[in-house]
């Protein structure tokens, strides 16, 4: 399927209608997705309705709003009324969202149209989508790799073109990967952009939701839709949300670009430091300039984060104790019982892990020396993004300093995976905004992306860069 931008240019020009293009996805997926393994819930009959109603508006001469009538796929730790929202855990198998998240809303409002649920890890905790209690979803550029992850759903469906937009999460990376490993675009906004209303928390502090598209103008058009201040999520920021689809096209004659020097070294597989070294003489060559930037807390953040995320996710999956929540083990002897059987069946191996590791870090004793700790470090990272950026406009790494891997591969070695978020993780601790774009491909003829970090709420410089890198790559 065709670009988003594009497709709605179609829709208004009346060559295609609503109900053609979600007929086309169901089509695609019906096609491809039993291979790829995308969807957990596909929403046809509603889907169907909604887009009989945008023809039906379109036919009456109603102006409607850009993406009125493109189909679009969620992730499945988001809530769309009526429908399961699973996190992909046998946890909430059969948990059926009573309210429509605030992005779900927006988006309705918009008349986009959900076309299903995306598979994910367990809660959002995975860099591969293996971690998922129900099925393994596959890399469409290549079925014998993973797709990435946490949003590993999200990434593959806009990659095998069944839809061109679709939501995901990102709290370490789970967006950027996924899309770097997909070949497709996707962004993390600022922490606050994008109400977290109606998205199953996992780490709150880092928790965004944000756009992924085949193109940077899907992203943008997208980000449009979803972003705003939200007095239901008290993180939210009440600041201006520009028309981020102003950012595409535009000159980055000027710009300065901040290069981390830690991921540009041997941690980087070679042929990623190729694409990227080509992308920032493009970039050059286009009037931008670049520097090497002291960026020296990579490895700390990673420590940093695997210390926080899994804290907040220990209290926030306190309430699956089968009394209020999703699974309940029948029979038990008595309440602790209840929990412990319950809590032992629900939650796969990851997700115990994370919540071991987050209970033994707030526990007296040692909150001072891992969880204070940590959070000491994380204001040493945001003070060192203030630092590079009093010289630069934003920072461009690799999105994932390896290339995509196997299925089966790095499940049994935990640190393996966690390593595949150093380069995204830092801007989760910032709050920073992100996006990764594709900027080559492999020998093997697998995706690589270029992530692109910028200063609070300027997703527009972000969106600009990461334009003019994604036309080059696509012409
Ligand atoms: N892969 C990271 C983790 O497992 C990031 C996950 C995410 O961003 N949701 O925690």
């Amino acid at each position: 399927m065709a670009d988003a931008l594009s497709l709605a240019k179609s829709l208004k020009n009346r060559e295609v209608t609503s109900v053609s293009l979600v007929e086309q996805a169901y089509q695609a997926i019906a096609e491809t997705d039993g291979d790829i393994k995308a969807y957990l819930t596909l929403t046809k009959e509603s889907a169907m309705a909604q887009a009989q109603s945008i023809d039906k508006r379109l036919d009456q001469g109603e102006e409607l709003p850009l993406l009125a009538g493109i189909p679009i796929g969620i992730k499945d730790n988001i809530l769309l009324k009526g429908f399961k929202t699973t996190c992909a855990s046998k946890m909430l198998e059969n948990f059926v969202a009573p309210y429509d998240a605030t992005v779900i809303e927006k988006i309705n409002a918009q008349g986009l149209i959900p076309v299903g649920k995306l598979n994910m890890d367990e809660f959002a905790m995975g860099s591969s989508t293996q971690f998922s209690a129900f099925q393994v979803t596959r890399n469409p550029r290549n079925l014998d790799y993973v797709p990435g992850g946490s949003s590993g759903g999200s990434a593959a469906t806009v990659s095998a073109n069944q839809v061109p937009l679709s939501l995901g999460s990102d709290t370490g990376g789970s967006i950027r990967q996924p899309a770097s490993f997909c070949g497709i675009v996707g962004l993390k906004p600022t922490y606050g952009r994008v109400s977290r209303y109606g998205l199953v928390s996992f780490a709150s502090s880092l928790d965004q939701i944000g756009p992924m598209a085949t193109t940077v103008g899907g992203a943008a058009a997208l980000l449009n839709v979803i972003s705003g201040f939200d007095s239901k999520d008290s993180t939210s920021e009440q600041v201006e949300v520009p028309d981020f689809t102003q950012a595409i096209g535009q000159s980055v004659s000027g710009k300065r670009i901040g290069v981390p020097k830690v991921l540009m070294g041997d941690a980087v597989d070679p042929q990623i430091r190729k694409a990227i070294d080509a992308t920032l003489a493009d970039l050059v060559a286009k009037g931008a300039t670049w520097e090497v930037v002291d960026f020296g807390c990579m490895d700390e953040a990673l420590s940093v984060y695997y210390i926080l995320a899994p804290a907040e996710a220990s209290s926030n999956l306190e309430r699956y104790d089968g009394v209020r929540y999703g699974h309940r083990k029948p029979d038990a002897a008595n309440l602790n019982d209840m929990y412990t059987r319950t809590r032992g069946e629900g939650f796969g191996p990851e997700v115990k892990r994370r919540i071991i590791l987050g209970t033994y870090v707030l526990s007296s004793g040692y909150y001072d020396a891992y969880y204070l700790k940590a959070q000491k470090v994380r204001s040493l990272v945001i003070k060192a993004y203030q630092k590079a950026f009093e010289s630069v406009d934003v920072i461009l790494s690799p999105t994932v300093p390896s290339l995509p891997f196997k299925l089966g591969e790095n499940l049994e070695d935990p640190i393996a995976m966690y390593l595949q978020d150093i380069a995204t993780i830092p801007a989760n601790l910032a709050g920073l905004p992100a996006i990764s774009v594709p900027c080559g491909t492999s020998s093997e003829g697998l995706p690589i992306g270029v992530q692109i970090t910028g200063k609070a709420f300027d997703e527009m410089t972000v969106l600009s860069v990461a334009d003019a890198i994604h036309v080059k790559e696509t012409l």
